[in-house]
């Protein structure tokens, strides 16, 4: 098992995006997530798109092997049955995640490999989340918030992969996971 965490916009989605398509062996868990699709998310693919209802009640019943609120907004976790059954089957298996519930997993699953993700400057990340273009200004003040917290928290992580380059990043990130690229 391996977490991939790191600051908002730093390209944990493209970096896990790359790895779904170029290694189809590795499983990458869907998150249930309590925000709305972007415009192209699919349910089910990019993530569960829950009700807060649902997301209580998967909870309630410890349905979750973590769970967090991202950005001071929405919730966000990881179906445990998916995890245990791919952990089971010993496939090497992928958690795209917030620090918040790597820190989780951490205590959950203490041999997991925690990878952090790190932009090559703040003034990149900066840059990329702004280049996005997807949230409002009082959202991307809110992300950048976030994402500076994040990124003093790399010292707590087993291993740094800069993604300067995506597809060198998700080289690398495979690598440790001890697939050949
Ligand atoms: P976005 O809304 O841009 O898709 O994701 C926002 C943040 O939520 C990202 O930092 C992403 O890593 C995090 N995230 C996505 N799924 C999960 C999850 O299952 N658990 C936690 N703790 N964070 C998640």
């Amino acid at each position: 098992m391996t977490v991939l965490a790191g600051p908002t916009a730093v390209g944990k989605g493209s970096v896990a995006a790359q790895v779904r398509s170029r290694w189809p062996a590795v499983w990458i868990s869907v998150s249930v997530t309590t925000r709305a699709p972007r415009p192209g998310e699919q349910d089910g693919v990019h993530y569960h798109f829950v009700s807060d209802a649902e997301f209580d009640r998967m909870v309630e019943q410890d349905e979750l092997l973590e769970w967090a609120v991202v950005h001071g907004q929405h919730r966000y976790g990881t179906p445990r049955p998916a995890v245990e059954r791919v952990l089971a089957e010993g496939r090497p298996a992928l958690l795209e995640i917030d620090l918040q519930g790597a820190r989780q997993v951490r205590r959950a699953l203490p041999d997991a490999r925690f990878v952090f993700l790190a932009p090559p400057s703040w003034e990149e990340l900066v840059r990329r989340l702004v280049g996005r273009g997807t949230e409002s200004e009082q959202e991307r003040e809110r992300r950048l918030a976030t994402a500076k917290v994040e990124l003093a928290a790399e010292q707590e992580f087993d291993v740094t992969v800069v993604n300067d380059d995506l597809e060198a990043a998700a080289d690398r990130l495979v690598a440790l996971m001890g697939i050949t690229p």
